[in-house]
């Protein structure tokens, strides 16, 4: 975009390359401590339009974790009996380069406090994605609002409550500003942009929220009840910051875990998907929701609580 052309502190990649990562968390595994990307070989697309090389571009990230939710025979039981495994499907870099004007939105200093976390803090959460060589987390700027728009379509009854009373709670946990937007028609997509001016305007586009068929999200098709996952641009100094998302929720699996456990079940899989959009991974650890089973836990618990603070305590990022 033009605006973009002319903001030098966002130059290109000396190699003219954009870097691409994929996150690398594969099915099934134990939320081990996986290296989280992996570079692109040199293949990498190289940039489009202008050869200046002061035009700016952004790298970006786009991670999708699924939460697996099977409803097995020994449900009646325990309850959901589940079985978790974390698809993570990497976004090739869109074709495109464009971006938004940098700091769209975002203030100064954050717009809410960061949470209080009860001392001492529990220790029982994981990032999805880290600084490079470094233990901090990626993070959303706290500075701006995290705008979200869901699709309607396909929507089970109660599920804009849910989806709202979720935010409402991630929000308290992270200290991070939300806007519902006014509804969308867009689908899920593997490749979704996280710059879609003509649909969204000139701004990163808002995280999408769909309620999404088998046929759009084939996870759904077997034993996998939501899928979540961050989209971030890389600066040139290599940070990664969180500028959109995606959250695809499979109705039909909503439905077998309100029959099971009520809203509180259909409620833990929003969080749980909604703790990867911020940017936590899964924890080995049955007490905390981030665990990749869905099972007794239904809230934010001490560890993800804690996980969540740190993730909503990141910096502004008027350079995105
Ligand atoms: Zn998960």
């Amino acid at each position: 975009m033009g605006q973009g052309d002319s903001h030098d502190e966002v130059p290109r990649s000396p190699t003219g390359r954009v870097p691409k990562w994929v996150m690398d968390e594969a099915a099934g595994n134990s939320p081990t401590e996986a290296v989280p990307f992996r570079a692109a070989p040199s293949t990498s697309t190289p940039l489009l339009a202008s050869p200046r090389p002061r035009r700016r571009f952004l790298g970006v990230v786009a991670l999708v974790v699924a939460i697996a939710l099977v409803l097995g025979v020994a449900w009646s039981m325990k309850g959901i009996v589940t079985q978790s495994r974390d698809t993570a499907a990497a976004l090739p870099a869109p074709a495109q380069r464009s971006a938004p004007p940098p700091g769209v939105e975002e203030s100064p200093t954050r717009l809410a406090p960061v949470p209080v976390v009860a001392k001492p803090a529990s220790k029982s959460f994981r990032f999805l994605v880290n600084q490079p060589e470094s233990t901090t987390p990626a993070t959303w700027s706290p500075c701006r609002p995290i705008h979200y728009t869901v699709r309607p379509l396909h929507a089970p009854k109660g599920g804009d409550t849910l989806i709202t009373d979720s935010i409402a709670e991630l929000s308290a946990a992270t200290g991070l500003t939300f806007i519902r937007d006014s509804p969308t028609s867009e689908a899920p997509s593997n490749d979704r942009s996280a710059y879609q001016p003509k649909t969204y305007g000139d701004r990163w586009a808002p995280v999408l929220i769909t309620w999404a068929t088998a046929d759009e999200v084939p996870d759904f098709g077997i034993d996998v009840a939501g899928e979540a996952g961050p989209i971030a641009v890389v600066s040139p100094n290599g940070s990664r910051t969180f500028v959109s998302g995606t959250v695809a929720l499979d109705p039909v699996k909503f439905a077998q875990a309100k029959q099971v456990g009520g809203t509180a079940s259909e409620q833990a899989i929003l969080l749980h998907e909604l703790g990867h959009l911020v940017g936590l991974a899964h924890v080995n650890d049955k007490k905390q929701l981030m665990f990749p089973s869905a099972g007794k836990v239904t809230t934010y618990q001490a560890g993800d609580l804690a996980g969540l603070a740190k993730l909503g305590s990141g910096p502004c990022a008027p350079s995105v």
